[in-house]
């Protein structure tokens, strides 16, 4: 009778039951709860909409898909940076533009200059700025260690560099800690949550740029979701209006297959950037018109 589902017999499986009438102790028993009041596991709210949208809108994400594919392609994944040049330059990008984000990377570069293999950036593939040229990462060491007024001076071009260098320090920091030097070469071997969990932990490291870190540098299957991926998402309800950001990760992680997250995430910025603009969106030239609720709340 293995599985346990058996009710147990009274006075509890497996314990000895005394003499009748001879212990004061209470046998202890297994009376069933009501119905109202045994605990019901909680639906998980990402998977039940992404079954509410297969059931109510069905084809949406390959009609969007497609409509994507339409005008911008089929983007192929290719390596951009090292995954760790690519982290600091996630975060020199949070909350600053593309192209000041490599001008910060670039004086990097320049200031704690190495002597590892040169690494590029090419323009495009969801990237808004113009592409970093070819050149040595920085000295990671030599970052760390810098006096952070040094580190500030260096990454001033990208904006918000008193709040973005000891955040650059204590990620480097840590990483040497846990792996004896700054390479994150390992968490391609990885499964890609269990990489992605394990770069969360560092301050500062969220979903999103954890994921651009594990999507561009290793290809694995993740979709990093800033505000042009959020806002198509929204308008054309594949996410609903109140999820956060975390909580449209997790969605779009739900909606997509693994094979799908690459095109989808470069295609879904390029739509942001080039049609679905925050203000004044060009709805006459957008393939996903048809399908969209932001013009018409009833679209299939
Ligand atoms: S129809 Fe308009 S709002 Fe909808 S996705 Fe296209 S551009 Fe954006």
């Amino acid at each position: 009778m293995a599985g346990g589902l058996t009710p147990a017999p009274a006075g509890g499986a497996g314990k000895p039951v005394g003499p009748a009438g001879g212990s004061r102790a209470k046998a202890p028993t297994r009376a069933r709860k009501p119905a109202a009041k045994r605990r019901r596991k909680a639906p998980d709210p990402v998977q039940a909409w992404a079954r509410r949208l297969a059931r109510t809108r069905p084809n949406l994400v390959p009609d969007v898909l497609h409509g994507l594919a339409s005008i911008y392609g089929h983007p192929a994944w290719i390596r951009r940076l090292g995954p760790t040049s690519e982290l600091i330059l996630t975060i020199l990008t949070q909350n600053s533009a593309d192209t000041n984000a490599e001008r910060a990377f670039e004086s990097m570069r320049a200031a704690f200059p190495s002597t590892e293999p040169a690494e590029s950036h090419e323009a495009g593939h969801g990237w808004g700025g113009l592409g970093l040229p070819a050149g040595a990462p920085p000295d990671w060491l030599a970052v760390e260690e810098a006096p952070l007024a040094e580190l500030v001076e260096a990454i001033r071009p990208g904006g918000l560099a008193q709040q973005k260098a000891p955040r650059i320090q204590a990620a480097l920091r840590l990483i040497r800690a846990e792996r004896g030097d700054h390479s994150l070469e390992f968490l391609g071997e990885m499964p890609a949550l269990e990489a992605r969990d394990w770069l969360t932990r560092i301050d500062g490291v969220g979903r999103k740029t954890a994921s651009v870190l594990l999507m561009f540098s290793f290809g694995l299957p993740l979709m990093p979701v800033d505000r042009h991926v959020e806002r198509v998402g929204w308008r054309v309800g594949l996410i609903p209006p109140k999820a956060n950001a975390d909580q449209a990760h997790e969605i779009y992680l739900a909606l997509l297959e693994p094979d799908q997250m690459y095109e989808a995430h470069v295609n879904l910025i390029t739509h942001g950037r080039q049609i679905c603009h925050a203000r004044n969106p060009e709805c006459g030239r957008c393939p996903l018109a048809p399908r969209c609720r932001y013009l018409d709340r009833k679209a299939p």
